[in-house]
Formats: structure tokens, C-alpha cells, sequence
């Protein structure tokens, strides 16, 4: 009964919305990585975007104008991850604020309130525990390419992070992952991360458990070959976690 409620409700969004499919396939096209999608993947993730726009506020920071353009971008990013799971997994909080650039943060006492914070005095995005996600849009927008470093999903994973607790490393695991499994391999590979340069993985995934789940997802879904390379056991559980497979071709 709920579910057809649900149904009924995100219909009539998606019958609302303001963008069409074609504004969407546009919007997409400036996102490189999203060309390994299928039509129809391509399809659901410009319906989770719509519904994720209307479940979020958009707010810019200091006088950056939000356009449709902006909306698009950060919707479409936003929703990769969570392509297979559902939006439930971005519930809890409601608002993105952005700024033009990176941006000077005034809080001292971040770790205190759980907040994990990307940057030193200039920062390209946070996310906050029940909180907001901040982006620089320029940080965001150059996310487009296919380099290896996706702001915007690199703070959307650390809200995955956070569904259930302090950002760690250890989101919630799918029905069918083993948490020993994922536990024993993330903490080796980080070890030895720590140790180790990998090409094409951001040293700052050093830094802690949060911060190399959300930079090796950022390479799992931008260059993966990457991540097989330097960690193939984290590709793999990475495939089940976000059921997805970056690295296969188009169906
Ligand atoms: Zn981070």
C-alpha cells in the first residue's frame, strides 16, 4: 500500500518536472563518465535526478546564481552512485550549498561534530553528518572530466558513509556482503596505501578510513582500470556495495 503511494507520489514528480528527457541527455553529454551508461540506465539516473531535485534545495553561497545548468550537473553526479541503490541511501538531510570556488571554511572544531572536510585553508566540498554537502561549483563542474577526482560524488560517498554513523570507511553493506570481508580488506589496502604511492590514487585517501573509501570511489567510477590495478579486491567489493560495474562495456 505504502509502496503504491510512493509510486504514485514520485509519478506525479516526474510528470511535473521541469526538465525533459532530451534536457537531461544534454546535461548528460557534459559528463564524460556517464557515456559508459546504457539507454536505459541513462533513463533511470534522469529520473532519480529529478527526484533528487526535488527532495533537495540547491542554495548558492555568496551570491553564486543557481542556474538549471548547475542543478543538472550536481543532480546527475549526485545520482551515479546511487543509480542501482535507491534515494533512500540520501535521506536524513536536505540541503547543498555552493560556492563559486573553493572557499575559506570559519569552523575550527570540525572533527568534533563529525564533519569531514576536504582541503587545508581552501576547501573544494564537505559533507556534514545530518547536515549539508558544500561544493565549489568550479571543483564540481571540472568533475566532468574523466581524471580520476569527482568532487561531487567524492561528498556523496561520504553521505553514504554516514547512513549509519560517523564517516569511517564502513557504510552500511549490502543484504548480500560479508562486513568481515569488507572490514579486512579495506583496512589492508589502506594500510598499505599508506605506505605506498598508487598511480592515479589521490594521496589524500591516506589520510583516514573516510577519506579513502570516497577517493577510491572516485576513481572507481572515473578510471577504474586504476583501481584494479592498484586494488583489485577493492574493485570487487566496490561492484557489490554500489552494484555496478564501471568497467563493463555497454550491454
Ligand atoms: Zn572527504
Amino acid at each position: 500500500m505504502f509502496d503504491i503511494i510512493k509510486d504514485w507520489r514520485e509519478q506525479r514528480i516526474l510528470d511535473n518536472s521541469k526538465f525533459t528527457h532530451e534536457d537531461w541527455a544534454r546535461a548528460a553529454e557534459c559528463i564524460m563518465i556517464l557515456d559508459r551508461l546504457t539507454e536505459d540506465e541513462l533513463s533511470r539516473l534522469f529520473d532519480l535526478a529529478t527526484l533528487f531535485l526535488d527532495d533537495k534545495s540547491i542554495v548558492g553561497a555568496q551570491g553564486f546564481e543557481i542556474t538549471d545548468a548547475v542543478r543538472q550537473s550536481i543532480a546527475l553526479q549526485a545520482c551515479l552512485p546511487i543509480l542501482n541503490l535507491s534515494l533512500e541511501w540520501y535521506s536524513g538531510w536536505s540541503s547543498i550549498i555552493i560556492y563559486q570556488g573553493s572557499y575559506k571554511s570559519e569552523s575550527t572544531t570540525v572533527d568534533e561534530f563529525g564533519i569531514v572536510h576536504e582541503g587545508r585553508q581552501h576547501r573544494s566540498g564537505e559533507a556534514w553528518q545530518r547536515g549539508p554537502v558544500i561544493l565549489s561549483w568550479e571543483d564540481a563542474k571540472h568533475s566532468s572530466e574523466r581524471d580520476g577526482h569527482n568532487v561531487v560524488i567524492h561528498e556523496f560517498v561520504h553521505k553514504l558513509d554516514m547512513m549509519n554513523g560517523r564517516a569511517n570507511g564502513f557504510p552500511p553493506m549490502q543484504p548480500d556482503m560479508d562486513p568481515a570481508r569488507w572490514t579486512e580488506i579495506m583496512s589492508r589496502d589502506f594500510e598499505d596505501f599508506q605506505n605506498h604511492r598508487k598511480s592515479g590514487l589521490d594521496r589524500y585517501g591516506a589520510t583516514n578510513p573516510a577519506e579513502f573509501f570516497a577517493v577510491l570511489s572516485e576513481v572507481f567510477f572515473e578510471t577504474p582500470q586504476k583501481l584494479v590495478d592498484a586494488y583489485p579486491d577493492i574493485y570487487d567489493i566496490m561492484v557489490k556495495f554500489f552494484k555496478q560495474s564501471p568497467l563493463q562495456p555497454k550491454a
